[in-house]
């Protein structure tokens, strides 16, 4: 915060993200009370450049440096209602970008695992995750194809990049009754949700979507 915004910056804030909350989320259908309390409560303006902070909460994705955006705000919301978080969950983010994402899954889990292919990105964002006070979220540097097989299996696994197909590592590396929330496309997306049950994998498709690819190396 610099001196030019003060309480009364903070407070419409605050006023923004309970209006985020009410007109972009719940009016779309996203009831899950838990989701609805932690997008009341995490501070997305601290996730973007302070350029751009007083649109931080309109109904839009934002560039967050490095050609990479912040997902809309009710995508966030959906995505995380659909991997039905408990508080023993441990989960897995691909594609940190800001810290965003990986702040309201770690508010509702309890471990999450973020990885960005871009090393600046994990970088930015492990800092900032760090000046919230998240104790709880590990972010590295990396492919995020291939997961994070040392902490596997997860409860839930949230992709916030879009491949052309399902990474079988993920899918491999899913806890029994895990979820998988995920866009998959090229240039038509659609956001899927993958779920593991006695071993067998069920898929739903949830809407269209549009990321950015996932990419793959490092
Ligand atoms: N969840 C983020 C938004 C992510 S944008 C937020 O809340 O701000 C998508 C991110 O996926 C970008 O930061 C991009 O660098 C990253 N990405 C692309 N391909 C990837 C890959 N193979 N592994 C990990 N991250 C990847």
């Amino acid at each position: 915060m610099t001196y030019a915004q003060g309480a009364a910056r903070q407070s419409d804030f605050k006023v923004w993200r309970e209006k985020m909350v009410a007109e972009q989320i719940e009016a779309r259908g996203v009831k899950d009370r838990g989701v609805l309390e932690v997008m009341r409560k995490v501070e997305r303006h601290r996730f973007v450049s302070p350029l751009v902070a007083h649109l931080a909460y309109a109904d839009t994705p934002l560039p967050i440096g490095e050609g990479q955006t912040i997902s809309q705000p009710y995508i966030v919301a959906l995505m995380t209602e659909l991997a039905q978080l408990k508080s023993t969950d441990r989960v897995l983010e691909i594609g940190t970008g800001s810290g965003y994402q990986a702040a309201i899954l770690a508010e509702l889990a309890k471990e999450v695992y973020t990885i960005d292919i871009l090393p600046d990105l994990a970088k930015q964002a492990t800092m900032l995750l760090k000046e919230l006070g998240y104790k709880n979220i590990q972010v590295k540097s990396g492919d995020g194809y291939l997961g994070w097989p040392e902490f596997a299996p997860f409860d839930a696994i949230i992709v916030t990049c879009a491949p052309k197909d399902v990474p079988p590592a993920l899918i491999e590396q899913l806890a029994e009754g895990g979820r998988l929330v995920i866009p998959v496309g090229d240039r038509y997306q659609e956001l899927k949700l993958f779920t593991k049950t006695a071993g067998k994998i069920a898929q739903k498709r949830i809407i269209p979507v549009v990321f950015v690819p996932m990419r793959r190396g490092r």
